[in-house]
This record gives C-alpha cells, sequence and structure tokens, in this order.
C-alpha cells in the first residue's frame, strides 16, 4: 500500500488534508491582480509561475505562465512526470530550496479558484449502469428500462464547452418547454424539476486524429475533477426523443477546481465491474482502469447547515473513461487537448447512493427528508448543492475540492 510523501508544508502531512504531497492537483488561482497556475499543497497553494520565473522549475520551455494547464497538457505525458516529480523534489521534507518554494505559498483560504484549464469541447455519457436502470424504470417500465444497447457500448451525447463552469460559479434556474402529462400543449416557463448529476469528469490531455485503443486512450487521460450536469428534468422529458437531452443541459455543469492528474489516482485503480456481454474488441477491458473513489452530496437550504443525501463511489461505473474516450474515437471523431468527458450519473444500488435527485425522489413521488426536516423532490432556489470526492490511501486521502454551486431563481 502506497504510504504519504511527507512535506515540510506541516499541513499537508495530516491524515484529513485533501492535498497531501501524494495529490499535487493542478488549478488556476487568482489573488490581487494576479491570476496564474497553481498546485494545492495542504491548506495552501504553490504559484508555479512565479517558481517557473525563477527558475525552480525549467520545463524546457515556458509552461506554467498562462492561467490555464493546457499548455501542460499539450506538452505531452513525458513533461507531465517530469512537472510532478520536480514539485514533489520541491515540496518534500528537507527540500533544498524550502525558503524559495514557502515564498510562493499563499493561503488556500485567500485566493480565488478559477477554471483550471479552457475547456476545448464537452461530451456527457451515461455510463452508470444503475442509474440507467432507475432512470428507464421511471421513464419506460422496468421491462424496458435498460436500452438494448446499453450493455454493448457507452451511450453519450455531444455537450457544450460553453456551458462549463468552475466551482462557486452561482446557477440561475433555466426556464424551458415543458409540457406536463395534462397538458395539451407545451408552455415556456421555469423548470420545476431542476436537478444535479453526481459525475467524474476526465480531461483529454493529448490529442487525436483517428481511432484509437482503450490502451492509447487511457494514456491521453491528463486527470480527473468531480463534475456536477445540472439538468432539468421537465425540459429533458419534453425534449430527448429522439436526438437526446439538449437544453435540459445547457444550462451549466461545474466542476471542481482541481484536476487531480493520474498519476496521483495510480494507486486507486480498480477493475470494471462483471460484464452481461463480452465487450466487443475495440472495448474490452485490458487492465484496471477505473478508480475507487468515495464521492458524496450535501445539499444546504438558504440559511441552513448541510444534510448529506448522497454516498456512492466512481467503482460503481460500468464503462472507463477509457472506454468512453475509445470508443468516442471510434467512428474517426478527433480528440483535442481541453476535452472533457463526463463520466455520466454514478449511482450505487441502494437507495442513499443514488447520485440525482431524480432517483432519490423516485421521480418526485418520494420526497426526501433532510437534517433540518424540510423535505425535496428537486432542487429550490437558494439551496447549495456541493459534491465532494477522495481517494483514501492508508493515512493520506487525495481530494479534488469541493465542487459547489448555489441555485438561484430563474431570470
Ligand atoms: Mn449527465
Amino acid at each position: 500500500m502506497t504510504k504519504r510523501l511527507n512535506s515540510f508544508v506541516t499541513s499537508a502531512n495530516s491524515r484529513d488534508t485533501e492535498f497531501p504531497l501524494n495529490n499535487l492537483p493542478y488549478g488556476v488561482f487568482s489573488q490581487g491582480d494576479h491570476t496564474r497556475c497553481g498546485v494545492a499543497i495542504g491548506d495552501f497553494v504553490l504559484d508555479v509561475a512565479a517558481l517557473e520565473n525563477q527558475g525552480l522549475i525549467d520545463l524546457g520551455q515556458p509552461l506554467l505562465q498562462s492561467a490555464a494547464w493546457n499548455p501542460v497538457m499539450d506538452a505531452g505525458s513525458d513533461i507531465w512526470d517530469q512537472l510532478r516529480a520536480l514539485l514533489i523534489a520541491l515540496l518534500s521534507e528537507g527540500s533544498a530550496d524550502q525558503g524559495a518554494v514557502e515564498a510562493a505559498l499563499y493561503p488556500l483560504a485567500e485566493v480565488q479558484l478559477l477554471m483550471p484549464f479552457t475547456v476545448t469541447e464537452f461530451t456527457d455519457f451515461y455510463a452508470g449502469k444503475n442509474h440507467a436502470i432507475n432512470v428507464g424504470t421511471m421513464f419506460r417500465g422496468a421491462e424496458n428500462a435498460l436500452p438494448p444497447n446499453w450493455l454493448h457500448i457507452p451511450i453519450g451525447y455531444n455537450g457544450r464547452a460553453s456551458s462549463v463552469v468552475v466551482s462557486g460559479t452561482d446557477i440561475y434556474r433555466p426556464s424551458g418547454q415543458l409540457k406536463g402529462p395534462d397538458d395539451t400543449l407545451p408552455k415556456f416557463a421555469p423548470s420545476k424539476r431542476f436537478d444535479i448529476e453526481l459525475e467524474m469528469g476526465a480531461i483529454v490531455g493529448r490529442p487525436s486524429s483517428d481511432r484509437v485503443s482503450v490502451d492509447q486512450a487511457d494514456e491521453m487521460i491528463f486527470g480527473y475533477v468531480i463534475l456536477n450536469d445540472w439538468s432539468a428534468r421537465d425540459i429533458q422529458a419534453w425534449e430527448y426523443q429522439p436526438l437526446g437531452p439538449f437544453q435540459s443541459k445547457a444550462t451549466a455543469t461545474t466542476i471542481s477546481p482541481w484536476i487531480v492528474t493520474k498519476a496521483a489516482l495510480e494507486p486507486f485503480r480498480c477493475e470494471t465491474p462483471e460484464r452481461d456481454f463480452e465487450l466487443l474488441p475495440h472495448l474490452k477491458d485490458t487492465g484496471p482502469m477505473l478508480y475507487d473513489i468515495d464521492l458524496s452530496v450535501t445539499i444546504a437550504p438558504k440559511g441552513s447547515d448541510a444534510s448529506e443525501v448522497v454516498r456512492t463511489n466512481y467503482k460503481e461505473m460500468y464503462y472507463s473513461a477509457a472506454q468512453q474516450l475509445a470508443h468516442h474515437t471510434s467512428a474517426g471523431c478527433a480528440m483535442r487537448v481541453g476535452d472533457l468527458l463526463g463520466s455520466g450519473t454514478i449511482s450505487g444500488a441502494t437507495k442513499e447512493s443514488r447520485g440525482s435527485f431524480l432517483e432519490l425522489s423516485w421521480g418526485g413521488n418520494e420526497p426526501f427528508t433532510l437534517d433540518t426536516g424540510e423535505t425535496r423532490s428537486f432542487i429550490e432556489d437558494f439551496d447549495t448543492l456541493t459534491l465532494q470526492g477522495f481517494a483514501q490511501g492508508s493515512d493520506f486521502k487525495i481530494g479534488f475540492g469541493e465542487c459547489t454551486g448555489m441555485l438561484l431563481p430563474a431570470k
């Protein structure tokens, strides 16, 4: 079992910090007038742009001077490894450069976190089996819950990069075309069934121009974020046939502020579940490509404490991000650096592990109770939703920071 690596930053050596030396997630922060790339360590963010300017980080060319991690991704996986090794050396206990590194640390509590990378494209999948069964049962009945293709291909749709926002961004309740079961005609009105989807996002760090294998796809992935695919269920129910979701998913998708690299998650790889059907050769598992990441969702009504309403794990997925990416390229689609792939809603088999309100309240028919005594079927105005995730090591954990957003009334 991998042990915790110790840093001279003492807050990074706690069992409870999300950001030990083993993690080193990549973000973008602003403090005063400056916006730049940073790396989280304990209770601090390290200004890596400053260290590159001083020559303490030398990657052969300046890669840390823009307020996004795309140039590092674009430089290739040898640079990814080189940067991680440099950061571990600079921040380790006994680092020869402790003084200079300390001068580039800012308390996390005093900075603002921004989008960590430029999202070039966004695709969202539907690859959680329990979620697909739950939603399919509600929409089409238990007999037809899983569409016939579901066990053979990771189903997805092309989303909008422009809709992706960083944690902390306020979300406005969308309006759209709604048609209830008793309405003869649709109307344009604020969504009454606005929801979350608890997902992981995989970030493509290497481009491709042709079909790639599952192994090549895994090598192309730079890192992962927590992702909330905000969804308007009433807009979705009316619009989704036959081309899938459109405006119901267009309001916003929130990501956590920190990109946790594939390297940091390496000790937590795990197998995909048993297959009902053998996958076709281009999608077959070639090794453990899911990750054991505990996930949770809390909701805090305005002025109230947060209640935890979901607890699940990324290992519940039926398809890994590498399989989704391989499938994405299978008809010749080119992938770009900064492509973001949403996993699909992650639900476990139990009621508490369902990753959306649609499932938790069973289509709104079974409202659930918060710690405050209030009930919810869907999100109400001024509710704050917070998604979190961490991989648990023997004496450390690897976290992503909060993926949070408050819902404001419709404009
Ligand atoms: Mn989704």
